[in-house]
């Protein structure tokens, strides 16, 4: 065993992970990437399939990014933004604001381009450190919103059902995975969940899921839509919290198009707020700046982090607007000062990164490239339909889910204890190829720089794999 397998293996708590089951082999030592290459302490290269739990935008060790952070570490890697501002920090929330709106920016009545198009557009930046963290800075701003303003003294919640925001409490109490969330069902606040737009395994529309245009018009009538409407009847919640289009710890489940744009209105008709939660699908993952934009809809909150750097360093934001902003507005003794705050909110190094990460994104080569690699990605998946282990496929721009399943015609799921999507995804390794299951669902999230080739030798591995644990075509 490599020495710093060893070293990992005594010393090391890996997140999600039966640690008796680590210790049982080696484990891959990461130390290099290039592209969408990453090499390990032996040499060994793999394709970098889930871009690194989909953190990874452009690419490792990307030159333009490289760069930037160098340019950085010559004036300072970091600062508190506890009674201070800094250059890369402001600069980088300006670019936020203007990249997260859903609509082109207008000019507005004082004639600057840029500035909130109405009191309701995303206007104001909140740093944290991850998506967990920007999830808890979200919900205890919206708590307070919903307090101060009158709506409601006791603000809940609502969210879907297989949602995940995150790890730390308030993120968890949101979430409604319960394999990871019972555990800690005594230390959370209540929430509410609602039926998820999961047409794969939707007990009203039984339409075959590998004719993905009839998945929506046949015979379905928005029944998920109106369970939402319901909820939203029946109290006055906060807000309801939604990863929009597509829900990833979850399984990879796309939501049908037109699911968020009646939601969204069905929220703003409520007078509960929206939180988008984009750590997953932002900065161009489903194919639009933010999941958010493809259906027009403005959040009153958008939780960004995982690529906002590129994928280089943990960093997130809470964007959110001037009216939320305003309640927490007064004199110094009333205090209505959101109090919350972490050492390294608004850090330099990270909003370098961010900044640069941005720049490459918003260039035409980036577009073009994402635009061809969501092509070949949809033309690739269509080969593993045959395969009788293979119950859905779905994508969502680069995002993409397969869902294995015992048995095909009737969906029936394997136990979780078969261990089936660790078994493919260890095949995948061993054929270079590194994903991480979601249970039985393969995930594939290629950075924005994977090659046609490189590609195809992802989904290869995958179907490779697939047939040698659970067999071949469909009969
Ligand atoms: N929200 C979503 C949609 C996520 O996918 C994740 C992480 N997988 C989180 C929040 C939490 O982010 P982090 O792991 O950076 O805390």
């Amino acid at each position: 065993m490599h020495k710093l397998a060893r070293l990992d293996q005594k010393y090391v708590w890996h997140p999600f992970t039966q640690m008796r089951d680590w210790a049982k082999r080696e484990p891959i030592v990461l130390a290099s990437g290039k592209g969408a290459v990453l090499e390990d302490v032996r040499g060994k290269k793999y394709l970098d399939a889930n871009a690194s739990i989909w953190t990874n935008l452009h690419g490792h060790n990307h030159p333009k990014l490289n760069a930037a952070l160098q340019r950085q570490l010559k004036k300072v890697a970091h600062t508190s933004a506890l009674g201070f501002a800094n250059e890369p920090a402001a600069l980088l929330a300006k670019r936020l604001v203007k990249v997260g709106r859903a609509v082109p920016a207008r000019r507005n009545a004082t004639g600057i381009a840029g500035a909130s198009p109405s009191r309701k557009g995303l206007a104001k930046v909140f740093f944290s450190d991850d998506g967990s963290t920007a999830l808890e800075v979200t919900l205890k701003m919206s708590y307070e919103f919903t307090r101060r303003t009158g709506r409601s003294r006791a603000p809940k919640f609502l969210s879907l059902q297989g949602a995940y925001h995150g790890d730390t409490v308030g993120a968890v109490s949101v979430g409604h995975i319960d394999l990871f969330h019972k555990a800690y069902g005594g230390l959370l606040f209540k929430s509410d969940q609602v039926m998820s737009p999961y047409c794969y395994r939707c007990p009203f529309n039984r339409a075959k899921p590998e004719r993905t245009d009839a998945r929506v018009t046949r015979k379905c009538n928005w029944e998920c839509v109106g369970k939402v409407e319901a909820k939203l009847k029946r109290r006055k919640y906060a807000a309801l919290v939604v990863e929009p289009r597509v829900q990833g710890a979850a399984g990879m489940i796309a939501h049908p198009e037109g699911w968020l744009k009646r939601v969204g209105k069905a929220v703003r008709a409520s007078g509960a707020q929206l939180i988008a939660d984009e750590v997953m699908t932002g900065f161009g993952r489903t194919g639009s700046m933010f999941a958010c934009h493809k259906e027009t809809v403005t959040p009153d909150f958008l939780c960004v982090a995982k690529g906002l750097t590129g994928g280089y360093l943990p960093m997130a934001a809470t964007l959110t607007t001037q009216n939320v902003f305003d309640a927490f507005l007064g004199e110094y003794e009333e205090f209505k000062t959101f109090f919350h705050g972490h050492s390294y909110t608004g850090n330099q190094l990270g909003a370098a990164a961010a900044l640069a990460s941005l720049e490459i994104l918003q260039g035409a080569e980036s577009k073009k490239k994402r635009r061809a690699l969501e092509n070949n990605l949809r033309d690739e998946l269509k080969t593993l339909w045959p395969l009788a282990a293979v119950g859905d496929v779905r994508q969502e721009g680069l995002v993409a889910g397969v869902e294995l399943v015992a048995d095909w015609r009737t969906r029936k799921a394997f136990p979780l204890k078969a261990q089936v999507g660790i078994r493919v995804c260890e095949a995948m390794a061993r054929r270079g190829v590194l994903t991480r299951p979601i249970g039985n669902v393969i995930p594939l999230l290629p950075p924005y720089c994977t090659t046609a080739a490189q590609l195809r030798k992802m989904v290869r591995a995958l179907r490779e794999a697939i047939v040698e644990v659970l067999g071949g075509a469909k009969v």
